[in-house]
Protein backbone atom coordinates (compact mmCIF):
# COMPACT_ATOMS: atom_id res chain seq x y z
CA UNK A 1 0.00 0.00 0.00
CA UNK A 2 1.20 3.48 -0.92
CA UNK A 3 1.53 5.72 1.90
CA UNK A 4 -0.53 8.90 1.49
CA UNK A 5 0.64 12.58 2.52
CA UNK A 6 -1.84 15.55 1.49
CA UNK A 7 0.43 19.14 2.03
CA UNK A 8 -2.50 21.81 2.53
CA UNK A 9 -0.88 24.36 0.41
CA UNK A 10 -4.09 26.92 0.44
CA UNK A 11 -2.54 30.04 0.52
CA UNK A 12 -4.54 31.07 3.85
CA UNK A 13 -2.99 27.88 5.48
CA UNK A 14 0.35 28.72 4.87
CA UNK A 15 -0.03 32.19 5.68
CA UNK A 16 -1.66 31.62 9.19
CA UNK A 17 1.02 29.23 9.86
CA UNK A 18 4.23 31.42 8.90
CA UNK A 19 2.29 33.88 11.76
CA UNK A 20 2.14 30.98 14.04
CA UNK A 21 6.09 29.64 14.00
CA UNK A 22 6.67 33.28 14.89
CA UNK A 23 8.43 33.28 17.66
CA UNK A 24 7.42 36.41 19.35
CA UNK A 25 3.62 35.44 19.00
CA UNK A 26 1.35 35.65 22.05
CA UNK A 27 -0.61 32.74 23.42
CA UNK A 28 -3.62 34.22 22.77
CA UNK A 29 -2.88 34.95 19.22
CA UNK A 30 -1.02 31.81 19.09
CA UNK A 31 -4.44 30.05 19.99
CA UNK A 32 -6.36 31.82 17.76
CA UNK A 33 -4.25 30.80 14.87
CA UNK A 34 -4.06 27.42 15.63
CA UNK A 35 -7.98 27.49 15.63
CA UNK A 36 -8.44 29.09 12.55
CA UNK A 37 -5.89 26.87 10.43
CA UNK A 38 -7.78 23.79 11.93
CA UNK A 39 -11.00 24.95 10.62
CA UNK A 40 -9.02 25.04 7.53
CA UNK A 41 -7.81 21.46 7.68
CA UNK A 42 -10.79 20.11 8.80
CA UNK A 43 -12.78 21.96 5.59
CA UNK A 44 -9.76 19.82 3.28
CA UNK A 45 -9.67 16.57 5.65
CA UNK A 46 -13.32 16.10 5.33
CA UNK A 47 -13.52 16.33 1.70
CA UNK A 48 -14.23 12.98 1.07
CA UNK A 49 -16.67 12.37 3.28
CA UNK A 50 -19.64 9.93 1.96
CA UNK A 51 -22.89 11.57 1.01
CA UNK A 52 -26.53 9.88 1.20
CA UNK A 53 -29.35 11.53 -0.75
CA UNK A 54 -32.07 12.79 0.88
CA UNK A 55 -35.56 13.83 -0.16
CA UNK A 56 -36.63 17.36 1.02
CA UNK A 57 -38.35 20.58 0.42
CA UNK A 58 -37.15 24.14 -0.21
CA UNK A 59 -39.46 27.00 -0.01
CA UNK A 60 -40.26 26.10 -3.77
CA UNK A 61 -39.70 22.48 -4.46
CA UNK A 62 -38.87 18.83 -3.79
CA UNK A 63 -35.19 17.46 -4.71
CA UNK A 64 -33.05 14.85 -3.40
CA UNK A 65 -30.34 16.68 -1.84
CA UNK A 66 -27.18 15.20 -0.50
CA UNK A 67 -25.94 14.71 3.69
CA UNK A 68 -23.32 13.51 5.36
CA UNK A 69 -23.58 9.51 5.31
CA UNK A 70 -23.34 7.86 8.48
CA UNK A 71 -22.23 8.25 12.50
CA UNK A 72 -20.84 11.14 13.74
CA UNK A 73 -17.07 11.93 12.87
CA UNK A 74 -15.04 11.13 15.73
CA UNK A 75 -12.15 13.70 16.47
CA UNK A 76 -9.43 11.69 18.67
CA UNK A 77 -7.03 14.44 20.29
CA UNK A 78 -3.42 13.93 21.45
CA UNK A 79 -3.45 15.68 24.68
CA UNK A 80 -2.82 18.12 25.39
CA UNK A 81 -1.50 19.88 22.25
CA UNK A 82 -4.17 18.14 20.13
CA UNK A 83 -6.84 20.35 22.03
CA UNK A 84 -5.79 23.53 19.79
CA UNK A 85 -6.88 21.72 16.81
CA UNK A 86 -9.62 20.15 18.42
CA UNK A 87 -11.17 23.21 19.29
CA UNK A 88 -11.18 24.94 16.04
CA UNK A 89 -12.40 21.36 13.98
CA UNK A 90 -15.44 21.62 16.14
CA UNK A 91 -16.61 25.11 14.10
CA UNK A 92 -16.75 22.60 11.04
CA UNK A 93 -17.85 19.61 12.37
CA UNK A 94 -19.97 20.77 15.41
CA UNK A 95 -21.49 17.44 16.00
CA UNK A 96 -18.72 15.55 15.49
CA UNK A 97 -17.83 13.10 18.80
CA UNK A 98 -14.31 13.74 20.56
CA UNK A 99 -12.21 10.69 21.94
CA UNK A 100 -9.15 11.79 24.50
CA UNK A 101 -5.59 9.89 24.46
CA UNK A 102 -3.53 11.22 26.82
CA UNK A 103 0.37 10.20 25.90
CA UNK A 104 3.93 11.47 27.16
CA UNK A 105 7.22 11.15 25.54
CA UNK A 106 9.58 10.08 27.74
CA UNK A 107 12.56 12.34 27.55
CA UNK A 108 15.28 9.59 27.75
CA UNK A 109 13.39 6.98 24.54
CA UNK A 110 11.77 9.63 23.52
CA UNK A 111 8.90 6.63 23.23
CA UNK A 112 5.23 7.69 23.71
CA UNK A 113 3.68 6.49 27.16
CA UNK A 114 -0.50 6.11 27.78
CA UNK A 115 -1.86 7.78 30.08
CA UNK A 116 -5.45 8.18 29.12
CA UNK A 117 -7.92 6.52 26.73
CA UNK A 118 -11.55 7.49 26.06
CA UNK A 119 -13.49 7.03 22.83
CA UNK A 120 -16.73 6.88 21.69
CA UNK A 121 -19.42 4.09 21.27
CA UNK A 122 -20.40 1.98 17.99
CA UNK A 123 -16.43 3.25 16.73
CA UNK A 124 -16.93 0.34 14.00
CA UNK A 125 -19.70 2.72 12.10
CA UNK A 126 -17.66 6.12 12.19
CA UNK A 127 -14.40 7.62 10.38
CA UNK A 128 -11.84 8.86 12.60
CA UNK A 129 -9.69 11.87 12.43
CA UNK A 130 -6.57 11.81 14.59
CA UNK A 131 -5.11 15.49 16.03
CA UNK A 132 -1.69 16.87 17.00
CA UNK A 133 -0.36 19.47 15.74
CA UNK A 134 3.53 17.75 15.74
CA UNK A 135 4.30 14.91 14.10
CA UNK A 136 7.93 14.65 14.93
CA UNK A 137 9.51 11.30 16.03
CA UNK A 138 5.90 9.74 15.14
CA UNK A 139 5.82 7.59 18.12
CA UNK A 140 2.87 9.47 19.44
CA UNK A 141 1.21 9.17 16.27
CA UNK A 142 2.12 5.17 15.83
CA UNK A 143 0.86 4.46 19.56
CA UNK A 144 -2.12 6.78 19.08
CA UNK A 145 -3.14 5.11 15.69
CA UNK A 146 -2.23 1.27 17.36
CA UNK A 147 -5.05 2.49 20.10
CA UNK A 148 -7.68 3.49 18.15
CA UNK A 149 -7.46 0.59 15.35
CA UNK A 150 -8.08 -1.68 18.43
CA UNK A 151 -12.00 0.03 18.33
CA UNK A 152 -12.19 -1.08 14.44
CA UNK A 153 -13.56 2.14 13.01
CA UNK A 154 -14.68 2.56 9.60
CA UNK A 155 -11.84 5.02 8.53
CA UNK A 156 -8.74 6.57 10.46
CA UNK A 157 -7.19 9.85 9.06
CA UNK A 158 -4.13 11.69 10.46
CA UNK A 159 -4.06 15.42 10.38
CA UNK A 160 -0.93 17.97 12.35
CA UNK A 161 0.24 21.50 11.16
CA UNK A 162 3.99 20.25 11.01
CA UNK A 163 5.74 17.12 10.18
CA UNK A 164 8.98 16.02 10.44
CA UNK A 165 9.99 13.28 7.72
CA UNK A 166 11.52 10.86 10.41
CA UNK A 167 7.81 11.45 11.55
CA UNK A 168 6.03 10.30 8.44
CA UNK A 169 8.76 7.66 8.25
CA UNK A 170 7.89 6.12 11.48
CA UNK A 171 4.34 6.37 11.16
CA UNK A 172 4.07 5.15 7.46
CA UNK A 173 6.08 2.37 8.48
CA UNK A 174 3.79 1.08 11.47
CA UNK A 175 0.38 2.49 9.83
CA UNK A 176 0.79 2.55 5.52
CA UNK A 177 -2.65 2.50 5.37
CA UNK A 178 -3.67 5.57 7.79
CA UNK A 179 -3.58 8.95 5.09
CA UNK A 180 -1.65 11.98 6.77
CA UNK A 181 -2.93 15.54 6.28
CA UNK A 182 -0.29 18.53 7.33
CA UNK A 183 0.32 21.78 6.45
CA UNK A 184 3.86 22.15 5.98
CA UNK A 185 7.05 18.98 6.07
CA UNK A 186 9.88 20.81 8.05
CA UNK A 187 13.63 19.89 7.79
CA UNK A 188 14.38 17.27 10.50
CA UNK A 189 14.35 16.45 13.93
CA UNK A 190 17.00 17.95 16.66
CA UNK A 191 18.21 15.82 19.29
CA UNK A 192 15.86 16.80 21.46
CA UNK A 193 12.96 15.59 19.08
CA UNK A 194 11.96 18.73 18.15
CA UNK A 195 10.81 19.74 15.07
CA UNK A 196 13.42 21.68 12.65
CA UNK A 197 12.48 25.05 11.70
CA UNK A 198 8.99 24.00 13.41
CA UNK A 199 7.02 26.68 16.07
CA UNK A 200 8.60 24.84 19.15
CA UNK A 201 7.03 23.32 21.66
CA UNK A 202 3.30 23.48 20.82
CA UNK A 203 1.30 22.44 24.34
CA UNK A 204 3.40 24.96 25.89
CA UNK A 205 2.52 27.79 23.26
CA UNK A 206 -1.09 26.95 23.38
CA UNK A 207 -1.75 26.76 26.42
CA UNK A 208 1.17 29.79 27.61
CA UNK A 209 3.18 27.18 30.19
CA UNK A 210 7.02 27.84 29.18
N1 LIG B 1 6.34 18.55 19.97
C1 LIG B 1 6.29 19.90 19.87
O1 LIG B 1 5.46 20.53 20.51
N2 LIG B 1 7.19 20.51 19.10
C2 LIG B 1 8.11 19.86 18.37
O2 LIG B 1 8.88 20.48 17.65
C3 LIG B 1 8.13 18.45 18.48
C4 LIG B 1 7.24 17.82 19.29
Amino acid sequence: MTPKVTTIDHPMVQHKLTLLRQKERSTNSFRTLLSEISMLLAYEVTRDLPLVYQEIETPLAKMRAPLIDGKKVVLVNILRAGTGMVEGMLHILPSSRVGQIGLYRDPETLGAIEYYFKLPGEMTDRDVIIVDPMLATGNSAVAAVERVKTSSPRSIKFVCLLAAPEGLANLHESHPDVPVFTAAIDERLDEHGYIIPGLGDAGDRLFGTK
